[in-house]
């Protein structure tokens, strides 16, 4: 006689819950024992599912070991015998991938904002988004509080790369950047970012001097900090590259370093001649196929990166045509969040139809240089910029459509799924985020193959985050 069975039969059935977790206990402990007395040896079992692994491989037929919240063992069913786990998932004819990375989201909006800032945690564990790198915000305080609760299991939610606060000039355009004027508060402010503990460095454009702009990312990279950033147009591509930037957020500066007059744009853009909206499309005219190649390459040889941002693009440039009241997740969303919506909105309704126009043909420009970058061999990372102030890119959602727009601008669903896990984890330089035996169980199972359509990432069956099994109904 089994202690379990024992238990069950002395027991008198008060509540249905308990009667339900003797039932379970029973069956892991059958189950378990069917043919050899084994005590199980590990936590979890995903039987006989198609692994896709970071670099977009389909295996087919594996079995999945977790053990806490590591990959303990993957085992092919070829394999006569499989070791015991205590908790089996059947996820015949199902498609496991590592958890998506977020490659560039914002916590902000100040005080008011914490709340629905902390709900998105949620969301994206929703989303299958086990991995976010904020790119710079005013909650900094929370982020990096949030992250350690997440850490120790006392809270759900992704894991947090940050920049902590952005750096930009004096008077910046967003709240909590720390302002760089002169060469001590670039020491400053880079002291300050390491004493927080921050991911990276983030560089924002909007008032930071050129010259400050690119001694802050070489004396970051002799700090061995890792920057990324947008760029001043009053420097060049080249020079940014140089100073060792590690990732361009956006492709307004990619194209700048892609004319055949950058060194003319830039001098119109420092003297005041030009602006940069207006310089867009002199740089789009100026585009040289052949400068284009020597930047590819020179950003493929210096390891850098760039985050394209173009579902956000889409979104942004099309906001005088969509209607987006009817989305369903804006209705999740607080009055005072969707309140941050509306700048961009006023803005994009009040453009001139020539503006309107060409922000349209700039968008369509970003996908044709999406692609050519990736048939360089240039590092792409999939960032939504999801996040308050950014108009209906709703966090979670966004980075399975910003996949989507990977794949219509030309590359393969596999290419496209690489630049989530693989990319991110290479860009910050942290290791664990690959399928294989050690690696860290984050993971989203799927019903459909998004191998064969990219849109297949949201047929989420379910979530594993830290090896936990998230609950289907959290928000
Ligand atoms: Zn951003």
């Amino acid at each position: 006689m089994v202690p379990g069975l024992q238990t069950k039969n002395n027991m008198p059935m008060k509540t249905p819950s308990l009667y339900h977790i003797l039932i379970l206990g029973l069956s892991l402990f059958i189950g378990s024992c069917a043919h050899e007395p084994k005590e199980p040896l590990y936590d979890l079992h995903i039987k006989d599912v198609q692994i896709i692994d970071e670099k977009g491989k389909l295996l087919k037929e594996q079995h999945l070991f977790i053990q806490s919240d590591t990959f303990a063992a993957i085992i092919d069913s070829e394999e006569a015998s499989l070791p015991q786990a205590r908790e089996v998932i059947d996820a015949k004819d199902q498609f496991l991938m590592l958890g998506l990375w977020d490659n560039h989201v914002h916590f902000r909006g100040g005080a008011d904002l914490i709340p629905q800032n902390k709900k998105f945690l949620d969301t994206y564990l929703k989303y299958g988004v086990t991995t976010v790198r904020d790119a710079g915000g005013d909650l900094t305080p929370e982020v990096l509080n949030w992250n350690k609760q997440i850490a120790a299991n006392t809270a759900l939610g992704p894991k947090i790369y940050t920049s902590g606060p952005k750096i930009d000039g004096p008077k910046a355009r967003w709240a909590g950047s720390i302002a760089v004027g002169s060469q001590q508060d670039i020491t400053n402010a880079l002291d300050s970012l390491q004493t927080l503990g921050v991911d990276y460095v983030k560089l924002y454009d909007s008032t930071i001097d050129g010259t400050l702009y690119l001694k802050t990312i070489a004396a970051a990279h002799e700090r061995g900090m890792i920057s990324s950033g947008h760029m001043p147009f009053s420097v060049t591509l080249g020079q940014t590259v140089e100073a060792g930037i590690g990732n361009i957020e956006h492709l307004y500066y990619i194209l700048k370093g892609c004319s055949n007059k950058e060194a003319e744009i830039t001098e119109q853009i420092r003297t005041g001649a030009l602006g940069f909206w207006d310089s867009m499309q002199a740089l789009i005219d100026s585009y040289d196929p052949a400068v284009a190649q020597s930047t590819f390459a020179n950003l493929k040889a210096n390891n850098v990166c760039v985050t394209p941002t173009l579902h956000i693009g889409s979104i942004l440039s099309n906001l005088d045509q969509v209607d987006h009241s009817q989305d369903p997740q804006l209705q999740e969303l607080s009055t005072a969040f969707k309140a941050t919506y509306q700048g961009r909105i006023n803005s994009a309704l009040a453009a001139s139809a020539t503006a309107k126009s060409n922000r349209k043909k700039l968008q369509q420009f970003f996908m044709t240089l999406t692609q050519d970058l990736n048939e360089a061999g240039v590092c792409l990372l999939a960032g939504s910029d999801a996040g308050a102030y950014n108009s209906y890119v709703y966090p979670g959602i966004s980075i399975h459509k910003e996949l989507e727009q990977l794949v219509a601008a030309g590359l393969s669903p596999a290419q496209a799924l690489q630049t989530s896990s693989l990319n991110g984890s290479t860009f910050l330089n942290v290791s664990g985020y690959q399928m294989q035996v050690g690696g860290k169980a984050n993971l989203v199972l799927l019903d459909k193959n998004p191998l064969r359509n990219i849109s297949n990432t949201q047929s989420i069956a379910l979530v594993i985050q830290q090896g936990k099994v998230i609950d289907k109904e959290i928000k």
